[in-house]
């Protein structure tokens, strides 16, 4: 059986060596421990999308504006699969929520706060419809957890941060790209379209709900009124996304379309496509005109 393995890079913090959930590791972290808030002053946090909703709800904030103050964008691959980082300070990888108290946001911080210094490692068997879920330890010299006496084994420590909702919450995502790096080059790069999808479905719940109250959403899915009024909540509305996202991206049709709606977006897709094509090859041909002499002549003859 053929299985991905993770590549650590030269240096990596995290220790090579896989754990499972009842192995047991040595960590302890409270207030009044020597480097209390060190690892907030190196934060370097990859958001989810159920990350993203519980913290804007804490703050009372629409998901736009938590995008705007608090997240700055990244590419999760070479394809340009649109990821969000946890603001820091402009000058310093510090975060914008660690107060001398500790975290701010604390009932409500990320999942990769919660796991630290965890590692959540998630892989697929290229022979394997489901996903496993291995676990790493992150050695950092700032922390000083790593020299306290207490052992506890990897669930325990899961339940005590409380990530099992947050894993569970964001499980669909966490396969949908794993899928989508599976799919490997063969599947080509994404249209701009549907990492735009994929963007507003993933971290802008507040405008994907605008979206999907239009008259164009409406026209194309066939969904009846009870679902609609059920997206007025933020979870049940992320996890239409998801589904969403598998229908478009990866043809797995979970969503009614109203009849011939498919046929029209697929004929609508390809003229967008022959128009897409026609520019380019002009693109081309006026390229050649000046690259190739006779052409030239051609050309202005
Ligand atoms: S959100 Fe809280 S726990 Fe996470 S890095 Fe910021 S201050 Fe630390
Ligand atoms: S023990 Fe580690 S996780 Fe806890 S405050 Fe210190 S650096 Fe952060």
């Amino acid at each position: 059986m053929s299985q991905e393995k993770p590549i650590l890079p030269f240096e990596s913090p995290v220790v090579p060596e896989m754990l499972k959930l009842n192995d047991k590791i040595r960590f302890n972290c409270y207030k009044g421990i020597s480097c209390f808030n060190a690892c907030c002053k190196q934060a370097d946090i990859t958001l989810a999308p159920f990350d993203i909703i519980r913290l804007k709800q804490r703050l009372g904030m629409s998901s736009e504006e938590f995008l705007a103050k608090h997240a700055v964008p990244f590419q999760m691959d070479a394809t340009g699969l649109p990821g969000l980082k946890l603001r820091t300070e402009d000058e310093r990888p510090v975060c914008l929520f660690v107060t001398d108290e500790g975290c701010s946001v604390y009932e409500d911080r990320p999942s990769a706060c919660r796991y630290y210094p965890v590692g959540l490692l998630t892989m697929r068997a290229s022979d394997s419809p489901t996903e496993e879920h291995h676990y790493a330890m992150v050695r950092e010299d700032h922390c000083k957890g790593h020299e306290e006496s207490r052992t506890l084994t990897i669930a325990e420590y899961r339940k005590e941060q409380d990530v099992e909702i947050y894993d569970e919450m964001n499980r669909e995502w966490y396969q949908l790209i794993l899928k989508k790096k599976s799919g490997g080059p063969a599947v080509g790069k994404p249209s701009e379209m549907s990492f735009q999808l994929f963007f507003m479905c993933s971290y802008d719940i507040d405008r994907f709900r605008r979206f999907v109250q239009s008259d164009s959403f409406k026209k194309v899915y066939d969904l009846p009124e009870s679902d609609h009024a059920g997206f007025g909540d933020d979870v049940t509305l992320m996890k239409f996304g998801f589904r969403l996202l598998k229908q478009v991206l990866f043809g797995e049709f979970t969503i009614p379309m109203k009849e011939g709606a498919y046929e029209q977006r697929l004929a609508e897709r390809q003229e967008v496509i022959e128009m897409k094509r026609q520019a380019e090859a002009e693109r081309e041909k006026k390229k050649d005109v000046f690259n190739n002499p006779d052409l030239l002549d051609k050309f202005y003859g």
